[in-house]
């Protein structure tokens, strides 16, 4: 069986084929990106628009396949940006009819766990799911993903942007940050904001808010003390919450997953405290951790195979859709 993916929740137009073996055939993207300022969310569905034709032509070209090879569409269905959603929601819909081939609607966050579980062959992990948006800890427990911990106010992929965007760096900054992170040693102290399992960082923005636009910036401390103290703190709030839930359940790996997984100082943390529990730790591969359409084409198949497909009727976008109202019926 081979599952085309569509991802549009957000910043990214992606579009994945892989077949029901776990082979990934093509995977394209476009990211609509910015010079300064962040995503806004009109400019942002006008990319997809603008992008989505050549990311389906270009992905069908990697793949050496025709759309009439494809035997099950899957989009993302929530959450994300609703006039964004809709973009691939509509695409999603147009090819399952006119291709007269199964519909799929998955939950976004959800790929972000398999395709993690796919890569690492994990079976049963916890995991911390990191991205623009969400930033949560989960590990499955009767027929759901359930919550162990989660961001309060922001995701951390969104912190990190926001800080950036103070800094003039555009979006997405997180990359950014983590060059500019490399070149300083020099902690700044911030809030350590942790409550039980769960944690918060707009607090932690307002404070580098304040020291960008304080006079001592820039003699006192720089830009790459900043970007340094920011991601020494939320990295350490992130593996304490994880080290955490896996003192509490008894789980013996550690998935991380989502846009913010690229970042190797937040793989450094997590690795070495996976290493002082002795339990199995994994990342996610860099083309599979940001949004794509790859994860979306593999929950679809996983989903289909155990039954589940929808009609056009069926298929309303959901901005809100949360992780743990998913019924996980392919486990
Ligand atoms: P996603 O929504 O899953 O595609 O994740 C996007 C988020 O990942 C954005 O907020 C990016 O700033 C962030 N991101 C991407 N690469 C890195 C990195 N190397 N370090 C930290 N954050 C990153
Ligand atoms: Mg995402």
């Amino acid at each position: 069986m081979i599952c085309l993916g569509i991802e549009s929740t957000a910043h990214t137009f992606g579009i994945g084929i892989m077949n029901d073996s776990g082979k990934v055939l093509a995977n394209k993207k476009a990211t609509f990106t910015t010079e300064s300022g962040g995503i806004q969310p009109s400019k942002a569905t006008q990319h997809h628009y603008l992008f989505w034709e050549f990311v389906l032509k270009d992905t069908l070209k990697k793949a050496k396949l025709k759309l009439s090879d494809i035997d099950l569409i899957a989009f993302s269905q929530g959450p994300g940006l609703g006039a964004c959603l809709r973009v691939g929601a509509v695409l999603a819909r147009t090819l399952s009819s006119k291709l007269s081939i199964p519909l799929v609607g998955v939950n976004h966050c959800i790929a972000h766990i398999e395709i993690g579980k796919l890569t690492s062959g994990f079976k049963d992990p916890i995991t911390l799911y990191t991205s623009g948006a969400n930033t949560q800890i989960l590990a499955f427990a009767s027929g759901k993903y359930r919550l162990f911990g989660e961001t309060l106010d922001i995701g951390v992929g969104n912190f990190l942007d926001s800080f950036g965007r103070d800094l003039g760096l555009g979006f997405p900054a997180g990359p950014k940050i983590e060059q500019f992170a490399k070149k300083s040693k020099k902690y700044i102290e911030l809030p350590y904001t942790i409550k039980g399992m769960d944690f918060a960082f707009s607090g932690i923005q307002t404070k580098l808010r304040q020291l960008i636009n304080s006079k001592d910036f820039n003699k006192d401390y720089t830009k790459e003390d900043l970007c340094y103290s920011a991601q020494e703190t939320v990295y350490a709030i992130l593996t304490e919450a994880t080290e955490r839930a896996i003192a509490h359940i008894n789980k013996q790996e550690i998935l991380l997953t989502g846009g913010v997984a690229a970042n190797k100082r937040l793989q450094k943390m997590l690795s070495t405290m996976a290493k002082d529990r002795e339990v199995r730790f994994d990342t996610v591969p860099f083309p599979l951790a940001g949004d794509n359409g790859a994860m979306i084409a593999w929950q679809g198949i996983l989903e289909y195979k155990a039954g589940r497909s929808h009609k056009p009727k069926e298929t309303k976008v959901s901005q809100t859709w949360r992780t743990d109202q998913v019924d996980v019926n392919w486990i």
